[in-house]
């Protein structure tokens, strides 16, 4: 007996199976699907557009939404390395609670390549150069040769993580190590102790005390663990205080490993007295820095933060024509935030492009056989 005959059901059902599939998917998006989960593909990318945007997740995005509602050509440039590379699921972010960051970046595309006006290169660039005065040209390329040129410049670039030189450290990042409890924390809630790595940027006194409080929300215990800095564990205990917290115990300290306790969901700190301590989470926010090649190539100017100095509201920086937004331009790492500031230097941007300079269409979407009539009618069903 033929295969065909043993399983003519299971057979037709695949095929069924296949086509709702294409149909729910269709063209590229099936295509992309396959190839890549988030990153949409390159199709006819120009070599220049009035913007170019060096970062395609959720601030880059954003910008772009703006920037097409203007009738304006952008072009965006992205590696496909956002800072959340272990897609942990989204939280404090309406309408996206628990979802994947990926889908969100992939809906926003979706969006933006129906508009006509954004365009999209996988790459990774390396060096991006200036040229002329007011009339200024940007000009973006990668390791592979490859250039795009635009008039203005949006950085919306990220930032990375600075580990701290601690044996295990990553190994425990994200899930063990929480890094900000407001998108982690609740998710912990009634463990039975955390500890506070005070250090780094994000570890001075009024910080520290700062989030000892955040951290008892979802902690019976919380103790805070200097890594030897003995002069900080005197600050913090001061700052504590005079928080009226008598509760919380300051180890001093050299911590010299941490283990990923398999069993329990722990962590345990191994200190250079060879004693130990395990705690159900620790609390520690990374120090961050952007991409310093770019930054200095254009000679923007940064904070002590490592983070990209703009201007308020549109987050200009201090080259004209060059805005920077999200995660590399601002200490509020969250998507929110990433979106709102894409979101005004996008329109920062637009002011800055009026037709007397792109000589763009007044009536764009006629060229691509549609008219904005006939996509209100579409729309509204007018
Ligand atoms: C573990 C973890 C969990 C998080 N959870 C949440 C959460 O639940 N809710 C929340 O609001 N926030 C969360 N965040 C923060 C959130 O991920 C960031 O705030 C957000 O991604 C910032 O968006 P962005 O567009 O500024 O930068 P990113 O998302 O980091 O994107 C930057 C983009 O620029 C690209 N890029 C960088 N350099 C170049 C280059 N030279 N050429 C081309 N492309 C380049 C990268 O590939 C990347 O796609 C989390 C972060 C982490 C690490």
């Amino acid at each position: 007996m033929s295969f065909f005959q043993v399983y003519p059901v299971r057979l037709v059902g695949y095929s069924v199976l296949a086509l709702l599939l294409g149909y729910a998917l269709k063209g590229d998006e099936l295509r992309s699907f396959f190839i890549n989960s988030h990153q949409p593909l390159e199709l006819n990318t120009p070599s220049s557009a009035d913007v170019l945007i060096i970062g395609g997740s959720h601030a880059g995005l954003s910008a772009a939404l703006t920037l097409t509602r203007h009738q304006i050509d952008v072009l965006i440039l992205d590696s496909n390395a956002p800072r959340n590379k272990w897609k942990t699921p989204t939280h404090a972010l309406p309408t996206w609670e628990n979802r994947n960051p990926d889908d969100l970046r992939r809906a926003s595309w979706k969006e933006l390549q129906k508009t006509g006006f954004a365009s999209f290169a996988n790459t990774h660039i390396t060096t991006i150069t200036k040229t002329g005065a007011n009339e200024s040209m940007f000009i973006a390329r990668d390791s592979l040769g490859r250039e795009w040129s635009g008039r203005k410049l949006l950085i919306a670039a990220g930032v990375e993580f600075v580990f701290p030189l601690i044996k295990g450290y990553e190994e425990n990042f994200p899930d063990r190590i929480l890094h900000c409890l407001f998108t982690r924390g609740l998710e912990y809630k009634g463990s039975r102790s955390a500890g506070l790595l005070a250090m780094g940027l994000a570890g001075s006194p009024h910080h520290s005390a700062m989030l000892v409080e955040d951290a008892q929300k979802f902690a019976s215990t919380v103790t805070v663990y200097t890594n030897g800095n003995l002069q900080l564990g005197v600050e913090i205990t001061a700052a504590l205080l005079a928080r009226g917290e008598e509760n919380t115990a300051v180890d001093n300290r050299k911590i010299i490993q941490l283990l990923r306790e398999p069993a329990g969901d722990s962590i345990t700190i191994v200190f250079d007295d060879g004693g130990t301590a395990t705690e159900s989470f620790l609390v520690h926010q990374p120090d961050t820095r952007v991409n310093l090649e770019i930054v200095s190539q254009l000679g923007l100017e940064t904070n002590e933060r490592n983070d990209i100095v703009t201007r308020m509201p549109f987050y200009q920086t201090n080259v004209a024509g060059v805005f920077a937004a999200g995660d590399c331009a601002s200490p509020f790492k969250m998507i929110p935030n990433a979106i709102f500031q894409g979101s005004n230097a996008g329109a920062g941007i637009a002011r800055e492009l009026p037709r007397t300079i792109t000589h763009n269409h007044i009536d764009r979407l006629a060229d691509k056989g549609t008219t904005w009539y006939s996509q209100l009618q579409r729309q509204f069903t007018l």
